[in-house]
């Protein structure tokens, strides 16, 4: 009963009170978002064993990852991105793609996508059973130079043999497209920009566009602006969103999402990824903090919140570092009351 008020209030209710003229673009967007979105259901994508672990200093065994990924296949994950082919020469976290994927023990009814940038990731990727791919493009040209070493329109190109491949193959590809609210080397990213990028995705094979603000610097507005405009060219539908918590704001910006009709989200067990030394390595939202959001929402998931952070708090003894995700340190210190 309650979760149904919850619900009822949160399609009924605008977010933004007052209405001043420079709030009022995000106060309509979101009033005409929260009275059309279709589903209280928001499937998660956990990314924390390839976008966490290919950003943390410490290296871990294979055998502990492919326990990593078993253990999350268990919490009512759907989706769980599990390693990156890429040349181990720019990510040596990854360098034991092949035998994490192998080792696995895939459980029906979850999603195991790997990263492959090019054909050569993308065939190793067939070679050990992958049945869903993701690439991984940019908004902002000074990024993919840095990033991937060649212009977006190099970087598309690529893609595009991976997708057709693909298709071939019967593989779902599930496109990125990363520093959607801003870049580190050009500063403010237009909406325009990552609207384009994400229709060559689409209209590649990609069946969904997860839009990375890849390095946290995002907040409600611009995440409002860009999905108004992204939404003009992708169905919402296909859409997910990647927040990092840089600046502390991932989930005020992930519901700003979901009140656009937004139902994928990406997130990492426990904040992993980026480190804490270093400007502009940044961890991703934590899966925990999410869950915690959606349903107090009342949106369903499907996932266990306190098998979740348990497994957070495994992984972070394994990597020797702290718990970053806010709710799972609540909920340790306090038996879970949900
Ligand atoms: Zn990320």
């Amino acid at each position: 009963m309650l979760l149904t008020t919850t619900r009822t209030a949160l399609r009924r209710t605008p977010i933004v009170a007052k209405v001043s003229p420079s709030s009022a673009g995000i106060r309509l967007a979101a009033a005409r978002a929260l009275s059309t979105a279709p589903r209280d259901f928001v499937k998660i994508v956990e990314v924390g064993p390839r976008d966490g672990l290919q950003n943390e200093k410490a290296l871990l065994p294979a055998q502990v990852k492919i326990e990593f990924i078993n253990r999350l296949s268990h919490t009512g994950l759907p989706v769980v991105e599990a390693t990156s082919f890429v040349s181990p020469k720019w990510v040596p976290q990854m360098a034991d793609a092949a035998k994490v994927l192998s080792g696995i023990t895939r459980r029906s009814g979850v999603s195991y996508p790997v990263l492959t940038p090019n054909l050569k990731g993308f065939e190793a990727a067939l070679a050990c059973g992958a049945e869903e791919v993701a690439i991984f493009g940019a908004a902002s040209e000074g990024f993919s130079q840095k990033n991937i070493n060649c212009s977006i329109a190099e970087s598309l190109k690529k893609f595009e043999d991976v997708c057709t491949r693909a298709k071939e193959e019967g593989v779902r590809v599930r496109g990125y497209v990363s520093v959607v609210l801003g870049c580190p080397y050009e500063g403010d990213v237009s909406p325009d920009k990552v609207a384009e990028v994400s229709k060559k995705l689409l209209d590649m094979g990609c069946y969904e566009i997860s839009l990375g603000d890849t390095i946290g610097v995002g907040n409600p507005r611009k995440m409002s602006d860009m999905l108004e405009r992204v939404k003009q060219v992708v169905p919402v539908e296909k859409l997910a969103v990647h927040c990092h918590d840089t600046y502390g704001q991932a989930v005020a910006n992930i519901l700003m999402a979901v009140q656009h009709g937004v139902r994928v989200v990406d997130s990492s067990v426990a904040g992993l990824g980026g480190c804490p030394y270093a400007r502009g390595a940044t961890g991703n939202v934590a899966t925990e903090d999410v869950l915690y959001l959606l349903k107090g929402l009342g949106m369903e998931t499907g996932v266990s919140l306190p098998e979740v952070i348990d497994v957070g708090n495994w992984i972070s003894e394994k990597l020797g570092r702290a718990n970053a995700s806010r709710v799972a340190n609540a909920m340790t210190r306090t038996p879970a009351k949900l």
